[in-house]
């Protein structure tokens, strides 16, 4: 076995048992992914729906797979019937359509709020503001097949790591926040989103559930 079936086992031994660990696995080939599954590894990202659309049928179908890129309203026909999880979720159109695909075919999906924690300007996510406003106005209660699980946030691309820190604290206490207000008696609202190859580390000493790591495992992508 070669790199990525030692890095696999390698990082999820050293994972706290509560963190889950999605395998970025954008602008990888279907043998890597492979490796990474004889590994053991069950959960993995992607961000275009051309290339995931393609990678699942070709792949065992027991896969997780979670999308992780900014996913417009008019591709989610075609990921509905094979997706687990949509961890960027940003505004209500999405979520509705969603939930018009997956109540056709009788699925549920999980989704994780895509919350704007770094410094860079984004064009994609919700701020801490427009995500209360989300919540509030309270048209994802009446969803019934599309169904939130948590959050979702990426930190500033910096070497300071007491910033990169302050990054996911606050998502974390932004977590906390909206579960006792919105979501205290619901357990399926439980994932915190954060951490990637460079700042995994720190992620998790900030309360990450769940690290989405891609380099570190499959070398740099071929873009
Ligand atoms: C690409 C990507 C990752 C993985 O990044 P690496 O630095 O390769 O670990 C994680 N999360 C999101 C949202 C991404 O787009």
């Amino acid at each position: 076995m070669g790199f990525v079936f030692d890095t696999i086992k390698a990082i999820k031994k050293d994972l706290p048992t509560q963190v889950k660990l999605v395998a970025v696995s954008k602008f990888h080939p279907i043998e890597a992914i492979q490796e990474a599954y004889d590994a053991g590894q069950r959960i993995f990202g992607e961000s275009r729906m051309q290339e995931i659309d393609k990678k699942h049928t070709a792949l065992p179908q027991d896969i997780e797979w979670h999308f992780i890129g900014h996913l417009q309203t008019n591709k989610v026909k075609s990921i509905v019937p094979y997706i687990h999880t949509v961890q960027s979720l940003d505004s209500w159109k999405l979520m509705d359509e969603i939930e018009k695909h997956a109540s056709r075919i009788d699925k549920r999906i999980r989704c994780l709020l895509e919350v704007h924690i770094a410094e860079e300007d984004a064009k994609y996510g919700f701020s801490f503001e427009k995500c209360k406003q989300f919540l509030e106005e309270g048209l994802w209660k009446d969803c019934k097949y599309a169904y939130l699980g948590g959050v979702m946030g990426m930190a500033t691309n910096t070497d300071n790591h007491e910033k990169i820190k302050e990054e996911f604290r606050s998502l974390k206490i932004f977590f906390e926040e909206i579960k006792e207000n919105y979501f205290s008696d619901n357990d399926e609202f439980s994932e915190i989103s954060m951490g990637m190859s460079d700042d995994y580390k720190l992620a998790i000493e900030e309360g990450s559930t769940m690290v989405r790591i891609g380099s570190s495992i499959f070398g740099n992508r071929e873009y």
